[in-house]
């Protein structure tokens, strides 16, 4: 996949055009009502820009795991909140191809913006069936993708529309494609890279692909614990995983011929309950009791870590290093975001964070907007950071 051969939107002629935009409306809704519009505020200035350019902007996006039309998976919630969030008027058509909606698209003045709904209400989209690829491609003149958090499916709105149409990438999508390229692909270096989270076993491509392309790994969280007793060390009652000692072996193995320094916890913050305001204390990881468990880096590994960040030009973070949403387990975690948010402000570190529970434990920290790019993307972030090729931003780059 040659990345330099992705169009932007922005240097495209759409006056008059009919513009298919694939954003991702998955947001969170609960009793009716949106209750996380991040996303949605995101994909607003690429929309607007598209309509003051002459366009007819056409948005399909899949919404949760319907199967088949469910009122309780309508995009129209989502639209409303849109045309709320953007201060102007936006149509909805209930379904998302058929002859009605080429009316409502015929209709529809230069300028304007229409929400289609849901194009999982088809069974078409998931499969890439061809026939509803086309009956989607048919609606407009040009094809736009800006849903990189979607783009790890070859469904039909994400990758069997881009061969249909001519095809772009949106605004968001340039952002973080632009993000990971400046992070992983010509990074700055020394690069780091910050992998935590609960387990080694779903994160075994992302550690085997960084190796390759980062010069210092600090792994945290959970998945430390797996590395730590591969070594030999009691870690207790903690969250491990022994089926995976060899993984980890194979990994500080290979770490150790490619000259990349893996850097593990030296100390832990621990509790004999998993639970906010449990009694904690801190301990050497070699000194762990038998009935207690690491929650947390304690403060020798954070200020460790944050000397070995100090040391380099590019960060990449993905997992947090101990179990944040419990206080006061977030602590390690808040205390290396905050220092990366501070080098990243003084304009010594890039610094590149993605990832659910990643965005939430910046977000706790306070630090997301001092970040230079953090992606809300789950699994399109984590399957780039596996080095594999994404159906939806490769389809992009063809023709
Ligand atoms: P992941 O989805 O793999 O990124 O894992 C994130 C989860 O790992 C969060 O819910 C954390 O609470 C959890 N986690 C991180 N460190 C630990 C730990 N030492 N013990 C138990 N859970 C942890």
């Amino acid at each position: 996949m040659n990345l330099d051969k992705l169009k932007p939107i922005a240097s495209a002629d759409v006056r008059g055009k009919r513009v298919i935009v694939r954003a991702d409306l998955n947001v969170p809704v609960s009793g009716g009502k949106v209750s996380d519009v991040t996303r949605l505020t995101r994909l607003i200035p690429g929309l607007k820009d598209l309509a003051s350019r002459g366009a007819k902007v056409i948005v399909i996006s899949h919404f949760g795991r319907p199967k088949g039309r469910d009122p309780k998976d309508s995009l129209k919630p989502v639209a409303d909140m849109l045309a709320s969030l953007a201060g102007m008027p936006i149509a909805f058509a209930d379904d998302c191809v058929g002859d009605a909606v080429t009316a409502a698209i015929a209709n529809l003045p230069a300028g304007g913006i229409i929400v289609l709904e849901n194009t999982r209400f088809h069974t078409g989209e998931e499969v890439n069936r061809p026939r509803f690829t086309e009956a989607l491609a048919a609606l407009g003149d040009i094809y736009v993708n800006d849903a990189f958090s979607a783009a790890h499916r070859a469904h039909s709105s994400t990758e069997g529309i881009a061969h249909l149409l001519p095809a772009y990438a949106g605004p968001l999508m340039m952002g973080e494609i632009n993000a990971l390229k400046l992070a992983l692909e010509a990074p700055k270096r020394p690069t780091v890279a910050v992998v935590g989270g609960a387990k080694v076993s779903t994160k075994i491509p992302v550690l085997t692909n960084l190796l390759a392309k980062v010069d210092k790994l600090i792994i945290g969280g959970g998945m430390a614990n797996t590395f730590l007793q591969a070594q030999g060390i009691d870690v207790g009652k903690s969250l491990a995983e022994p089926d995976h000692h060899e993984t980890a072996r194979a990994i500080m193995a290979e770490a150790k011929a490619k000259g990349r320094e893996i850097v593990l916890p030296v100390d832990a913050v621990i509790a004999r309950e998993f639970k906010a305001g449990a009694a904690s204390s801190v301990v050497d990881v070699a000194a762990v009791p038998a009935d207690a468990m690491i929650l947390d880096v304690g403060p020798k590994s954070v200020a460790h870590l944050a000397k070995v960040i100090e040391g380099c030009h590019t960060l990449l973070w993905n997992g947090p290093l101990g179990a944040f949403e419990i206080a006061p387990f977030g602590e390690g975690t808040f205390a290396l975001a905050k220092q990366a948010a501070r080098m990243t402000k003084a304009g010594q570190l890039v610094s590149v964070a993605g990832g659910g529970d990643t965005v939430a434990a910046l977000n706790a920290a306070g630090v997301t907007e001092q970040f230079t790019y953090v992606s809300t993307a789950g699994g399109a972030f984590l399957e780039w950071l596996e080095g594999r090729e994404l159906p939806g931003v490769a389809a992009l780059t063809h023709g």
